[in-house]
């Protein structure tokens, strides 16, 4: 089965195509339409097997994009496909689902709607996924569209920790409460560590951590509880955006500081988190390369990251009354065997034990990092929200 995964931005358009027959070498094709409505935009396509071309063209809209993606696909040149008609569906990731979704949906008006009435949710992310779903419907009449939600797999989490103190009305007005996010990438890795453990059962906390990152609960495959919220910018802290602080910090600082609620946005989603603290990078190899040559607030900034990602899991196991394994995941996650070091260092009480030749070593796509006599098995387990994606829309199509 043919699987196009579309992951629509505001003004970019990535894409994989896979052929889940083929699997573990699914994808057959993959690129980036970059600069959508901008001038200068291009497409960066690439063939399974690693042939790379380059496309400049005019992309006013992602209609355009669109059409020059499936273009790509069936150049005579390049292409990976005869017809378009190989297709069999078509998988959105769509940013927030709100609590209507808490799974993947094939799109028909009513979801188009649903996923409409999230936009103030999340301003940024669903009106540019939807722009990708439109795109590809006027592109591919007749093939399946199906939307596979960042906040799904969070909906199992209970009220308790879904709601915040604040007066109920205004989760019943404006909806909110925390929703998390990262859900793909959650389930994919908390899955596979099952599968791993041969345990369905297990009390699981996946780290996710990349430019954005969350932290999530997961018991016998269910999400009870994330460090993200109503927004991504809750949690730990990440490339630009500070995780969590004193909400009063913002009143205080829109006084003091005489910000409009555009520039304290701005400040706690862009100019904050590893940037803010260290003034050297979002970037977490920047940061560690700046406090190995000395700069202590890179130093501080990377041991702010791992202060606040072990409390989360100590949190967490607490939440889940204990833990059967820990995931690291995305670039972070699965790249900085000293920052996985630095987190669980002080969890020795929970019988976690990294085996450090292991945590150091080459790390495969699914890797046991502890010791056999660890009580908690840790894992770094690569993520592929693509792959799952593509899994989901293939599940609702067959
Ligand atoms: P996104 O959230 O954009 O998908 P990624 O999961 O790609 O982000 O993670 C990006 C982060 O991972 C960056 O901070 C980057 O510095 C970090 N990263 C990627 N590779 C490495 C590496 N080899 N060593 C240290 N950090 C890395």
């Amino acid at each position: 089965m043919k699987i196009l995964v579309v992951n629509a931005g505001s003004s970019s358009l990535k894409y994989q195509l896979f052929d889940l027959e083929r699997l573990p070498r699914a994808v057959v094709a993959s690129g980036l339409c970059e600069r959508i409505g901008i001038d200068g935009s291009n497409l960066k396509h690439e063939t399974g097997d690693g042939r790379e071309y380059n496309v400049e063209a005019e992309m006013p809209d992602h209609t355009v994009a669109v059409k020059l993606v499936i273009d790509a696909l069936l150049s005579a040149e390049h292409g990976v496909l005869s017809s378009l008609s190989e297709v069999d569906a078509v998988g959105h990731r769509v940013v927030h689902g709100g609590e209507k979704f808490a799974s993947s949906v094939i799109i028909d008006e009513e979801v188009k709607q649903a996923i409409k009435d999230c936009y103030p949710l999340a301003p940024l992310h669903n009106p540019a996924n939807m722009m990708g779903i439109e795109a590809c419907e006027k592109a591919m009449p007749g093939i399946s569209q199906v939307a596979v939600f960042d906040t799904a797999f969070h909906q199992t989490i209970p009220n308790k920790a879904y709601m915040y103190a604040l007066p109920y009305e205004l989760y019943k007005k404006h909806a909110v409460r925390r929703y998390g996010f990262h859900g793909t990438s959650h389930a994919f890795v908390s899955e596979k560590a099952m599968q791993l453990m041969d345990n369905p059962n297990a009390k699981i906390i996946t780290c996710h951590l990349g430019n954005g990152s969350s932290i999530a609960a997961i018991d016998a495959g269910k999400s009870i509880d994330t460090s993200m919220g109503m927004t991504p910018l809750a949690g730990v802290p990440m490339g630009t955006r500070c995780g969590d602080i004193d909400p009063a910090i913002v009143t205080y600082l829109s006084e003091h500081e005489n910000l409009t609620r555009a520039e304290i946005d701005s400040l706690m989603n862009k100019q904050s988190g590893f940037f803010g603290v260290s003034g050297v990078s979002s970037d977490c190899r920047d940061l560690q390369a700046a406090a190995d040559d000395g700069n202590e607030r890179a130093e501080l900034a990377l041991r702010m990251f791992c202060y606040n990602c072990s409390k989360y899991i100590g949190a967490y196991t607490a939440a889940l009354g204990g833990v059967d394994a820990i995931v690291f995941t995305a670039g972070i996650g699965e790249n900085t065997p000293r920052l996985r070091e630095d987190m669980l260092s002080k969890l020795g009480y929970l019988g976690i034990e990294l085996d450090q030749e292991l945590n150091y070593g080459k790390i495969g796509d699914a890797q046991l990092i502890s010791t056999e006599n660890s009580k908690v098995k840790v894992y770094v387990i690569r993520t592929n929200e693509e792959l799952k994606i593509a899994q989901e829309t293939a599940a609702l199509k067959s």
